[in-house]
């Protein structure tokens, strides 16, 4: 029988080496020790885990909780257990630190299993409201009471989400490559179908790639799309017949449908059905996974913003069904009626899902066929006119990868905001740009002086190139030769996609697809604008992306 004790032994080993090779080899040997039914629980606590994504029970121990259970137990006072944490900075060493003193002991010591674990923190999650919390503390004292303080320590650190022993799933997976000799390629592909670290070691075990197929109520990762800056670059790259879909502002949802039940999982694979009950009706008499964007919606699309009011509410009252109306445009189809459609083209799963006859609030994404650059800025333009954020273009020869951002689709995006800078250097173009200051370094304000957020190429006409050349050259600082510093006094209003964090900018930030706008005569350098909403727009577009 796996226990907790070996669990811990091994974790506190891989914690103790570096070196990446040891660490597979220790975690590969442990692996084959472990039962068919030890094993998925072993993988999940490992990258501190208990449950798959999709699982409505969550363990949900909050730090107070855990901190609780660790006085009690140990019976010292807060300010031990505070002074005791901001020691380590890490809950669970000081659990160990403190356990070492422990006074309430057992008789029976080390006896416990993964099992034993795994069974009690599954009647934790299983409670739910009232009573919740002292039934957690319950069981977390039951547990903590028969550990050593190793153990202890490895409990606490699963339960706090974070093990920082230098393991991560990516290593997991090559360790369960190594301990049952599968390819790599193979067990990181079949990771990314079943979604789950638990189920992706029964799939190694087993070796049966090949039979890797999707469930409903099962939720898979999302394909996802590649950015490009221009029509004329994804016209170029494909030079093919294309299929171009709006690009729908909400957030993107699998629908699982079978029998009577319906469930809604987020892109974090997560159970959001609850928030959703108007997509709550079964939409086919066969099994189905959509792919697709639950949308603010009334006539025209409503600001997404309008989502946040439904994510993460216990109760979803008919008010605020009505205040969010929302729909679901579906645009892939996973599986039907007991079969794994991921392998086909999506010219094949789009005839499919269209056979389905979905009904209000469940409709079909747009869909325009284009190839030329004319074609897709058209399709562009139509999709900025009804209030959408641009075009996700997909090749109708795509297979649906889940979880990988691949170039079989690609995204072609509004600006998300705008920000006024200055150009602090200069530099000269290539080709028919090689004599005129063309490359631009720009910056933001902050308190402790400009900060380098990005570098444009493009936007201005020849003829303003020409104009900025000469004033660039005038108040040109330090000249490098092919690059020129200059006093910061020319601002420019530039657009851009998104904000990335990135160490080749002082600023901490890079711009990505930065273009000018349009030079602003009228603004003088105090006008720009600041890191802080900088960092504004970048927390907005982390949080969407968390949903
Ligand atoms: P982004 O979040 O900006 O990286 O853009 C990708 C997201 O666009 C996807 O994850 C979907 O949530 C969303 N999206 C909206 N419309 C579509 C569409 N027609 N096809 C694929 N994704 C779409």
């Amino acid at each position: 029988m796996a226990t907790l004790l070996e669990f811990a032994e091994v974790c506190e080993k891989i914690k103790l080496t570096t070196s990446k090779n040891q660490k597979v080899s220790i975690l590969a040997n442990y692996l084959l020790k472990l039962s068919r039914n030890e094993l998925p629980i072993a993988c999940r606590l490992l990258t501190s885990k208990v449950f798959p994504p999709w699982d409505t029970r969550a363990v949900n121990i909050s730090y107070s909780t855990i901190s609780d259970a660790i006085k009690e137990i140990t019976e010292v006072s807060e300010d031990k257990l505070k002074a005791t944490y901001i020691k380590y900075g890490d809950l669970g060493e000081a659990a160990e630190e403190l356990m070492k003193g422990k006074k309430i002991t057992t008789l029976i010591q080390n006896t416990l299993t993964l099992q034993d674990v795994y069974s009690a923190l599954d009647t934790a999650a299983s409670k739910k409201g009232e009573g919740a919390t002292e039934v957690r503390l319950r069981v977390l004292k039951g547990l903590l009471a028969l550990c050593s303080p190793i153990e202890a320590k490895y409990l606490v650190k699963v339960l706090c989400g974070e093990m920082r022993i230098g393991l991560d799933e990516g290593l997991l997976e090559e360790a369960l490559a190594a301990a049952y000799g599968r390819s790599l390629k193979q067990v990181r592909e079949a990771g990314l179908i079943v979604a789950d670290i638990g189920e992706s070691a029964l799939v190694a075990l087993d070796g049966n790639f090949d039979a890797v197929k999707l469930s409903v109520f099962h939720p898979t990762n999302f394909m996802l799309a590649e950015e490009m800056p221009s029509p004329q670059e994804v016209a170029d790259y494909f030079r093919c017949d294309l299929y171009a879909e709006y690009k729908y502002d909400g957030v993107r949802a699998q629908i699982h449908s079978s029998g009577k039940e319906v469930r809604i999982f987020s892109r974090r694979l997560e159970d959001v059905t609850n928030s959703f009950p108007e997509f709550s009706k079964p939409f086919s008499d066969k099994a189905v996974i959509l792919d697709g964007e639950i949308v603010p919606y009334k006539d025209a699309p409503l600001p997404f913003q309008m989502l946040q009011r439904r994510l993460h509410r216990k109760e979803i009252t008919k008010e605020l069904l009505e205040e969010t109306p929302v729909v679901y445009f579906a645009f892939d189809i996973l599986y039907y009626n007991g079969e794994t459609y991921i392998s086909r083209p999506l010219r094949e799963r789009r005839m499919i899902l269209e056979g389905l006859n979905l009904q209000p609030p469940l409709y079909y994404a747009n869909q325009i066929k284009v190839k030329l650059k004319e074609d897709i800025e058209e399709a562009f333009e139509a999709s900025l006119k009804l209030g959408y954020e641009g075009l996700v273009i997909k090749h109708p020869d795509s297979v649906y990868t889940p979880g990988k951002r691949g170039k079989k689709w690609v995204k072609l995006k509004k600006e998300l905001a705008t920000l006024d800078v200055v150009i602090v250097a200069a530099e000269y173009g290539h080709g028919k740009r090689a004599g005129v200051l063309s490359d631009y370094t720009f910056a933001v304000k902050s308190e402790d002086g400009l900060k380098v957020i990005g570098k444009a190429y493009s936007g201005l006409t020849d003829k303003e190139i020409d104009e900025m050349t000469k004033i660039l050259s005038a108040i040109t600082v330090k000249d490098l030769g092919h690059l020129k510093i200059v006093e910061p006094k020319i601002v420019l209003e530039v657009a851009f996609n998104n904000i990335q964090k990135s160490s080749r900018h002082s600023s901490g930030y890079a711009l990505r697809f930065p273009r000018i706008k349009r030079v602003r005569w009228d603004k003088n350098v105090d006008e720009i604008d600041t890191i802080d909403r900088v960092k504004e727009i970048y927390e907005i577009q982390a949080y969407k992306k968390m949903l």
